[in-house]
Formats: C-alpha cells, sequence, structure tokens
C-alpha cells in the first residue's frame, strides 16, 4: 500500500493468520488474502493442499483454529452459530462441485428457496427466481427436477440459486469439476460474464486454462500455505 491507495474501499474479503486443524493434520497454516470489491480471485494447488477449508471458513460454514475472517466488514470470528448462518444465507453465494441442489424441488424452488430461507415472501422470490433463470438462459428448466437437468443446466441452476441474496461474495469450489469440456466452459464464462458486471468472485479449480481465462489473479497453495500470488491481467 501506498499514498496513492487512500481511496481504496475496504475489501470483501480480509483473512488474517488463517490456520485450520483436524486433529494432527493441520489444513490450513497461516493464510492472510484480500480481496477486493469487483476482483476474481483463482485459487489453485493440488488435492489435499487446503483450498475448500479456506473457502469453507470464507464462509462461514466453518471455524477457524486460528486467525480471522473479515468479509464484507463483518468478522466472521465474532458471530455466533445462528448469526453466522444468517449472515451466510444473504451476503455469500456458494456453487460446489457437485450441485448440491434439492432433488426433490424443481429448479424455480431451488433457486426461489435461497430468498425465502434469507426471509423474502415465497411470491416475490419465485418471481425473481424466474427472471434470474432467465437471464441465466435456462427460464424453460424452471419447472424440471434436477435429476432431468444435464451437468452444466444443474450448474447453472447452483449458479442461479448462490445469486438470489445478491451476494457480496460468490464462492466456487470447482465448479466445473463435474462437466464435460464444453459445459465446464459454459459455466466458467457465465462466472466471468457475471465477475465482469460486478460480482466478487473466489474460485477454486484445478484446471489452469480455465483459472487464467476467468481470474485477474491466481493464488498458488501448498500444504496450507499460499506459495503464491499473482495477478493475470497484464498477461491477458
Ligand atoms: P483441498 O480442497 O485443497 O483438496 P481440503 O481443504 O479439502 O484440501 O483439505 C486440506 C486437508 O485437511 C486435507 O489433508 C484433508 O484431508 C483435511 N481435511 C479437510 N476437511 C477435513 C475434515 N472435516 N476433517 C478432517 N480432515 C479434513
Ligand atoms: P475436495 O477435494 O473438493 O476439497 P473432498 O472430497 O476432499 O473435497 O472433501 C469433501 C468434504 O469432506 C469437505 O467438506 C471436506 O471438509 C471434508 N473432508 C475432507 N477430508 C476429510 C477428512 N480427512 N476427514 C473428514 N472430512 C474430510
Amino acid at each position: 500500500g501506498g499514498v496513492m491507495e487512500m481511496n481504496e474501499a475496504p475489501p470483501v474479503v480480509r483473512v488474517d493468520g488463517l490456520r485450520k486443524e483436524y486433529g494432527d493434520t493441520v489444513a490450513l497454516d497461516g493464510v492472510s488474502l484480500r480481496i477486493h470489491q469487483g476482483e476474481a480471485v483463482a485459487v489453485m494447488g493440488p488435492s489435499g493442499c487446503g483450498k475448500s477449508t479456506l473457502l469453507n471458513l470464507i464462509a462461514g460454514l466453518d471455524r477457524p483454529s486460528a486467525g480471522s475472517v473479515v468479509v464484507h466488514g463483518e468478522d466472521l470470528g465474532a458471530m455466533n452459530e445462528r448469526r453466522r448462518a444468517l449472515f451466510r444465507r444473504r451476503r455469500i453465494g456458494m456453487v460446489f462441485q457437485f450441485f448440491n441442489l434439492l432433488d426433490d424441488l424443481p429448479a424455480l424452488d431451488n433457486v426461489a428457496l435461497a430468498a425465502q430461507l434469507a426471509g423474502e415472501p415465497a411470491s416475490q422470490a419465485r418471481r425473481r427466481a424466474r427472471e434470474l433463470l432467465d437471464e441465466l438462459g435456462i427460464a424453460d428448466r424452471a419447472d424440471v427436477y434436477p435429476s432431468v437437468l444435464s451437468g452444466g443446466e444443474r450448474q447453472r441452476v447452483a449458479v442461479a440459486r448462490a445469486l438470489m441474496n445478491r451476494p457480496a461474495l460468490l464462492l466456487a469450489d470447482e465448479p466445473t469439476g463435474a462437466l464435460d469440456s464444453r459445459a465446464g466452459e459454459q459455466v466458467m464464462d457465465l462466472l466471468l460474464d457475471l465477475n465482469q458486471i460486478g460480482q466478487t468472485l473466489l474460485l477454486v479449480t484445478h484446471d489452469r486454462g480455465l483459472a487464467t481465462r476467468c481470474a485477474g489473479r491466481l493464488v498458488e497453495m501448498s500444504d496450507g500455505r499460499i506459495v503464491s500470488e499473482r495477478g493475470l491481467e497484464a498477461a491477458a
């Protein structure tokens, strides 16, 4: 930081000295990270290096052993379980490798439910869910159950669900990991489009090509630490 940065807004994500142990396993060993409004950051690294743990802690799905996570100005460590769950529902969108859709609800209801759980009336939530599915090009699949959808369609429904509450931060953990390359590229294009209209994005992926295409910054992890960080815009 220099004198020229005095107008910079506070980061959407501020992670400091983050540590997570599972018994004898050190999953995160002192991770610090800033993500600013409108950035797209990709986290890469070998299986088991702590990527999902980092995302889960930023999402408030789990508690750190040490260190802090501040999202959108709110310190997750200062919240009790209930407030953290509420905060997650309202301010954070998550997309997972295996979609995590509810199989006994049609696409539209999967998306609308995200807003209803955050307190929005059902009729309004359903109207907005329909608009969102329309914007993501899958309005014609609104009444279909997840089992009938293709993988790419399922992930677009999952993205719609993640966007329902206009999250300050969209977290995506291997969002293309279960998709064929064409569907994977379409989902990546969607995430890229969302970022270009201002959505702050933190993405975990194994696919370097997709990461460099989609992200403005690449964070490499190994053994629970960040081992390198570099901007990608200059290379694009
Ligand atoms: P990655 O996402 O990079 O594959 P993870 O964050 O899933 O890595 O895992 C980091 C390390 O922590 C691994 O050694 C993993 O086995 C361990 N780990 C992750 N979650 C748990 C858990 N709930 N209980 C025990 N060990 C875990
Ligand atoms: P990924 O490789 O995409 O990180 P995993 O299959 O390793 O996903 O983990 C899936 C879930 O299981 C995560 O919620 C993670 O926290 C948990 N997990 C991972 N490793 C372990 C472990 N050794 N013991 C218990 N839970 C684990």
